[in-house]
């Protein structure tokens, strides 16, 4: 039996609206664009939500509507893709890449903390609601709570956290800004594509602006419709990130099917989780929200030192049984460009260097079947046990 890491299900659906659109004759942002805008902010429970052509526009979006610059500090955790950093280098802000709590993966209020107490003033942080679970937003411990008495700008890479939820609420809901991403394997997807959100006026205002060459198009559709096309103005030098209707009308259906989706994988996740969790060598992923909070976007397991075979070689053997794995992540500080350009050695990340040893990702998606799960999991303790096919 085959179980392909990532599989995209049927899309007839998809493809209909696609060609709808195309035959529309108007394929570039609009109408289908900002439904989805409208239904996704809904969703989030947020003022604002802005269309773009992916997360990585989104968070570099944010930051530089957020006025982030050279001088200013931004914490990253390094379990993560490198979007989540090398926007804080498109600003010419300098990264502070921290370890993550060992067992969620996740950037908490302490680690912040700690960050803040060997480095100083920090302008932002951004967190990463790694695989779909979010972390402590509110109270003592809370990291936004953190972040508000801090006067820090709390930005969320909720690439993997569609739809998700925190103890303040949808993700998106509260916060200074979250990025998420409609990339082919996300939770939803629009081929390529992700969405901005927030409830800070003044934060949507510059990134409309930005999305589209710094042209300031409210200011524009205030002269009336009656003014032609060639009349605008640019007020800064935006980028090109606007999200085209080809793709918002993928989105409308996957954002219809997206709550579907999640079930799905919920259940998914919770049979691994019941069949696996007696294996002595293996680690499941570790959930201190509800699971019907968790967007359960990846499986994260962490084979043990102990293990019979390295995460490698588990990789290679799950393969020959034709089961598709990932890794999430090779981790940041383990990357040339950060590791060299920040003076990163992995001793100062002994949680993300424990998981980055043993980690692999199993198949998560909605349209996997139950015997391509149960397929998974016999894999799984095959390979512990007893090597190859
Ligand atoms: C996928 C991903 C991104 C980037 O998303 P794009 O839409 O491809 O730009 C950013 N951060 C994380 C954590 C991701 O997994």
């Amino acid at each position: 039996m085959q179980v392909p890491y990532f599989a995209t299900g049927d899309l007839q659906e998809e493809l209909d609206a696609v060609a709808e659109v195309l035959s529309s004759g108007w394929l570039t942002t609009g109408p289908k664009a900002a439904t989805l805008e409208r239904l996704f902010a809904g969703a989030c429970q947020a003022d604002h939500a802005l269309a773009v052509n992916s997360c990585t526009a989104a968070l570099h979006l944010a930051i530089e509507a957020l006025g982030i610059g050279p001088g200013d500090r931004v914490v990253v955790p390094t379990m993560t893709f490198g979007a989540s950093a090398e926007v804080v280098r498109y600003v010419g802000a300098t990264p502070i890449i921290v370890d993550v709590e060992p067992g969620t993966n996740l950037l908490t209020r302490d680690i912040l903390a700690d960050a803040v107490a060997a480095h100083g003033a920090i302008a932002a942080c951004i967190i990463v609601h790694y695989g779909g679970q979010t972390p402590r937003m509110l109270g003592e411990d809370g990291i936004l709570t953190y972040c508000r008495e801090q006067g820090i700008r709390l930005i969320e890479d909720a690439a993997h956290a569609f739809p998700a939820r925190s103890d303040a609420g949808p993700v998106g809901s509260v916060g200074d800004v979250a990025c998420f991403s409609f990339y082919a394997n996300k939770t939803m997807t629009t081929g390529e594509g992700g969405m901005l959100v927030t409830n800070d006026e003044d934060l949507a205002a510059r990134a409309r602006i930005m999305r589209l060459h710094g042209i300031d198009r409210d200011v524009w559709e205030r002269f009336g419709k009656d003014v032609a096309s060639w009349q605008y103005d640019m007020v800064a030098p935006g980028f090109k990130y606007n999200m085209p209707d080809v793709n918002a009308a993928i989105g409308l259906v996957q954002f219809e099917r997206a709550r579907g989706f999640r079930v799905a994988r919920q259940r998914i996740a919770e049979r691994y989780l019941d069949s696996l969790a007696d294996l002595p060598e293996v680690s499941l992923p570790h959930t201190e929200i509800p699971h019907d909070w968790h967007a359960w976007h990846l499986f994260p397991i962490v084979l043990h030192p102990a293990a019979a075979i390295s995460r490698d070689r588990a990789i290679e053997d799950l393969s020959a049984r034709g089961v598709g794995t990932s890794v999430h992540y090779r981790p940041l500080h383990r990357m040339t460009y950060y590791r060299d350009t920040l003076n990163l050695t992995p001793d100062v990340f002994p949680n993300a260097e424990a998981t980055w040893r043993g980690c692999l990702s199993l198949p998560i998606y909605p349209s996997m079947t139950v015997a391509q799960v149960d397929h998974v999991v016999s894999s799984v303790r095959a390979v512990l046990n007893d090597g190859p096919a």
